[in-house]
């Protein structure tokens, strides 16, 4: 299990202390790695954290205290009058007072080790760098309410702290050839032969983290070492210069580069473990009206005000047998997600695309189709190509309404189950959401509206690779049809478990009549 993220550390010049000492930005990046861990060594790893999480706790209450002392104090409402056009005499303000009340991470880094030594029990837990890291991440914590970037500070509950991090590779968590070191303690990592693994291990540590994770009722421990540096880029991941069109469906995508045609499936794997989850949500529903009669009003809705929910253990295990589908649901999404990417890189990096609307797609569709996440397939998609440094478009579907329009200009209504489009006027034959991503190959960046000319011209050149992946796909669904043995209950589960249904998956074979190049009718209108 490994994940990669690139952080760019800001580290706030107001701070005292070591941080200062920092590089003020430094790229940095995650390489995660399992641990192995004795029974032994979860039970202290635990007790470690349980200190972690009620020095946490306190220092979270002084900083409130603090801040709230601060708010009222004379300096700040003075701070507060003078005009924000005058920085730097703000600033002095601020922090003269910040300073008056000690408000800041440094002050309550003093205090975290001042209450670590009061508590015998915290002292023998913790060293002073994981002390120092927990005090800075309660100050930052009442930091952000404090400029409104959040509305309070949650203390956290019984196991909803889940990590703990070194200041440096050089004290307390430390990684030391294969493994975690940390006072007493000796955790052999498992170190497979993943390049991105390998890279994280050829890089320099800045600190470790070490974080806890519950799957299956099981508890694992994690190293997860930041590292200085750019993450590891895997070379298979070639991106393409040229333009590719793309359609997303509920069921499948079109991607059209300049040489070739990909319609597949969308993200067709999830669904069937998809009524598990619904499953489960509806035990979990049934099993929370059964113990909290009183919380619901007759008609079954939930009753407003404040209320006590009374959850019972198997209320509990249900939710945690949910969680664990749903964290295994996202992370295979995640890797579908990021394949599809980088197959569609592969074709070209200057993406043309209509913006999909969730909202439309559930009004379509209904809510059930929101496990797909096609938004974030397209965040991912504009985050990679711009990083690649091609262009995306994302146009919108109120002036294009690609999925109507032939290529002789035709406008013709379809109705969602009409996966073929067989145009009236022209007699073009073509799987219409392999059609739509053609077209918005020449959509105009400017104006957002296609230029059906340039469509037109570069249809022959291109025709020969729609049909390919039109017989392609074809092909495909029908393997993915029989291999996910989903039952069909309604339209949506039918649609997505075999997404290319009957009807278009007739044989498309290229020597075959109808398959001849498309002669535009009558172009003198135009
Ligand atoms: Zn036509």
């Amino acid at each position: 299990m490994t994940f990669q993220k690139k952080t760019l550390k800001k580290t706030n010049k107001k701070d005292k202390g070591d941080d200062l000492l920092l590089a003020a930005k430094t790229s940095s990046f995650v390489t995660e790695i399992p641990l192995i861990t004795t029974s032994i060594d979860i039970a202290v790893l635990g007790a470690r954290l349980e200190s972690g999480r009620q020095l946490y706790n306190a220092v979270l209450s002084e900083g409130k205290t603090r801040l709230q002392l601060l708010r009222n104090s004379e300096l700040y409402q003075q701070a507060k009058l003078i005009a924000k056009t005058d920085k730097k005499r703000r600033s002095t303000a601020f922090l003269k007072a910040r300073e008056a009340y000690h408000f800041s991470d440094y002050h309550l880094q003093a205090f975290a080790n001042k209450t670590a030594i009061a508590s015998i029990w915290i002292k023998s837990h913790l060293d002073a760098n994981t002390i120092q890291k927990i005090a800075t991440r309660a100050f930052k914590a009442v930091e952000r309410m404090m400029f409104g970037k959040a509305k309070k500070v949650r203390f956290k509950q019984k196991g909803q702290f889940v990590s703990l991090e070194g200041k440096s590779n050089k004290q307390g968590i430390r990684w030391i050839g294969n493994g975690v070191e940390w006072a007493g303690l000796k955790l052999t990592g498992i170190i497979t032969n993943d390049p991105v693994i390998l890279h994280g291990l050829n890089s320099k540590i800045k600190y470790v983290r070490l974080v806890r994770r519950i799957l299956n009722q099981k508890t694992y421990w994690f190293a997860q070492l930041v590292c200085e540096g750019m993450p590891y880029q895997k070379p298979k991941n070639i991106v393409a210069d040229g333009t590719v069109g793309i359609d997303l469906g509920v069921s499948t995508v079109a991607i059209i580069g300049d040489q070739e045609t990909i319609w597949t499936p969308f993200v067709v794997e999830l669904t069937s473990k998809q009524k598990e989850v619904r499953k489960l949500q509806r035990k979990m529903d049934r099993q929370r009206r059964a113990n909290n009669p009183d919380n619901f009003n007759s008609n079954g809705t939930v009753k407003k005000g404040k209320k006590r929910w009374n959850n019972s253990s198997r209320y509990k295990k249900t939710a945690s047998l949910k969680r664990e589908i749903d964290r295994k649901q996202a992370a295979y999404r995640k890797s579908l997600h990021g394949k599809l990417v980088n197959q569609t890189l592969k074709l070209g990096k200057n993406i043309k695309t209509e913006k999909v609307s969730v909202k439309a797609w559930q009004k379509k569709w209904g809510k059930s189709i929101k496990f797909k996440s096609p938004s974030s397939f397209q965040s991912e998609l504009k985050r990679k190509a711009e990083n690649a440094g091609g262009t995306v478009l994302m146009f919108s579907t109120r002036y294009t309404a690609l999925s109507q329009t032939c290529l002789c200009g035709n406008k013709q209504k379809k109705s969602l189950s009409q996966r073929v489009h067989n145009c009236s006027e022209c007699g073009l034959k073509m799987q219409r959401d392999i059609l739509s991503a053609y077209l918005s190959r020449y959509v105009d960046p400017k104006t957002e509206t296609l230029s059906i000319e340039l469509a037109r011209n570069g249809w022959l050149g291109m025709e020969q690779s729609l049909l390919d992946g039109w017989r392609v796909g074809s092909n495909q669904s029908a393997r993915t049809a029989t291999s996910l043995k989903s039952p069909t209950i309604g339209g949506i589960e039918r649609m997505s478990s075999n997404p290319i249904t009957s009807e278009e998956s007739e044989p498309v074979r290229v020597n075959e009549t109808y398959a001849v190049s498309w002669n535009p009718p009558d172009l003198s209108v135009g």
